[in-house]
């Protein structure tokens, strides 16, 4: 391709600023990134209190964030941030340790059965479900797989046919009981369910296990996880600073139209021309959100293939709080909640972090989850009152609420549309209308997947 074409990128959060330093990386200088908002890193929000910086959306890492690490190099920057630590109380608010045999004698049958199903899953996804950790999801309903090895920074190109990938496609607890490994559950549920992604009864497996990777979920067991002093959205600032093209903030696109070979975008009311357009930005949002976010088939001149797929995503409803405590109500470690990390508890509080260690004047954050494919969606209010009784009750009860957020959360498709090809057919669209669609639904919802799939979508089509 002509390195000077000119390319739009929609959207300053990691996936845009990731595309952005690929291109610039490949020598495309010509590009421009825009953002509604009037900062850069999208769901990596870090906003301030008391002289430090507490986290409203992403929060950790892990050492096999390869892209991640790749941005940190580019900007010169680490991962400088709080050890995390955890502990784990019931729905009582009891502290509870479920997976300590000498606390849980009865449960010990249990404890050693789930040790040795994630071992055997270990090894079948070595065997069996070879190419299962790629990044994005090219192939697998065709029971193929094609892109980067994830095993190391090498990045080594692989690709073959597997039949058994197209087991991805069904929910998790499914892909668990066809293989035996039920119990293993128990585990992936924390950094899944209580992280924002869903149930396991609704969610594919291929998003389960593409983010949550052997490799990963045993960093989550053993806490070796990444955090930055200056929160997640420092990292994406320090990127944004060092691009040759900064993101422009404050950009409300009203209308894309893709005509003749080109494509022109109205940017607060100023028609700019383009040659390719990379969205990140959400692809489809059913009803318009109270935070003014719409969906690319909104805004975009949209071809009825791109309604048509683009209207079968759904999406999380996860709300997160920043409350104060009171010095002496102020948790000493963060806490996991199991109890309430079923789609029976929706709205419920499943995980609540302390991010500083050192002192009492700072913020704890709560995430929960009120949507599940099969049942009503809890509103709002509810749900934020749930999670402030729930708080009490944890003995951690909340003096004022500092800060809080609905995302849109975890763009995904559902068993039977990844199964029938959502993605093939996605892919196959890439680059047709001069249109690339990037972003956390072409991957998952984790900073790492999101800037990985920016980088190949870079390296394949530019
Ligand atoms: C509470 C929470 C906890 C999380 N924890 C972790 C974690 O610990 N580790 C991890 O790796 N990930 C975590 N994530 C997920 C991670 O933050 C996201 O997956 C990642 O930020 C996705 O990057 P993105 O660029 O695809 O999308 P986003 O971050 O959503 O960025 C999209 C950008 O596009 C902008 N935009 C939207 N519409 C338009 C428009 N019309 N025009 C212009 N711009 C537009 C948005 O304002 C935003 O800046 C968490 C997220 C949340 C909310």
């Amino acid at each position: 391709m002509d390195k000077n074409i000119r390319i739009c990128i929609v959207g300053g959060g990691p996936a845009g600023l990731s595309a952005g330093m690929y291109l610039e990386k490949k020598g495309y200088t010509n590009y421009t990134i825009l953002e509604r908002l009037d900062r850069v890193g999208g769901k990596c929000w870090s906003p301030h209190y008391n002289g430090r910086r507490y986290e409203m959306g992403a929060i950790m890492g892990v050492p096999s964030y390869y892209a991640v690490h790749d941005v940190e190099e580019f900007c010169g920057i680490t991962h400088d941030g709080p050890k995390l630590n955890r502990n784990y109380k019931d729905a009582a608010g009891n502290v509870i340790e479920p997976f300590e045999p000498k606390k849980n004698i009865t449960k010990i049958p249990r404890l050693l059965k789930m040790k040795k199903q994630i071992k055997k899953l270990g090894e079948l996804l070595e065997t069996k479900y070879k190419g299962y950790d790629l990044n994005g999801h090219r192939g697998v309903s065709e029971g193929r797989y094609e892109g980067f090895s994830q095993r190391s920074a090498k990045r080594e190109p692989v690709s073959g046919v597997n039949p058994n990938l197209k087991d991805l496609a069904l929910p998790f607890n499914e892909f668990c009981k066809k293989n035996g490994v039920e119990l293993t559950q128990d585990v992936w549920i924390g950094p899944f369910t209580s992280f924002g992604y869903g149930y396991f009864d609704e969610i594919p497996a291929a998003y389960v296990l593409k983010y949550l990777d052997f490799q990963t979920t045993m960093n989550f067991v053993k806490v070796n996880l990444w955090t930055w002093k200056n929160g997640t959205q420092f990292i994406w600032e320090s990127l944004n600073d060092h691009l040759k093209n900064p993101a422009r903030l404050n950009c409300t696109i009203d209308k894309v139209e893709r005509k003749d070979g080109k494509v022109y975008v109205t940017v607060n009311g100023e028609v700019e021309e383009y040659d390719k357009i990379i969205v990140t930005a959400p692809l489809y949002i059913p009803n318009k959100r109270a935070d003014g976010q719409i969906g690319m088939v909104d805004y975009f001149d949209a071809r009825q293939d791109e309604k048509d797929l683009f209207s079968k995503i759904d999406y999380e409803r996860y709300d997160v709080l920043a409350v104060e405590t009171k010095p002496e109500d102020h948790p000493e470690i963060s806490y996991y909640v199991f109890d309430n990390m079923v789609p029976a508890k929706l709205g419920r509080l499943m995980v609540y972090y302390r991010r500083w260690k050192d002192t009492k004047d700072q913020v704890i954050t709560t995430y929960a989850l009120r949507k599940h494919k099969d049942k009503p969606e809890i509103d709002y209010d509810t749900c934020k009152q749930m999670v402030l009784d729930d708080l009490k009750t944890m003995h951690n009860p909340a003096s004022n609420v500092v800060n809080e957020w609905s995302v849109y959360y975890f763009p995904h498709v559902f068993s039977e549309d990844y199964a029938a090809g959502w993605y093939e057919k996605v892919e196959a669209m890439q680059g047709k209308y001069d249109t690339f669609y990037a972003g956390e639904i072409m991957s998952f919802g984790d900073m790492d997947e999101t800037a990985e799939y920016s980088r190949e979508l870079v390296e394949r089509f530019f």
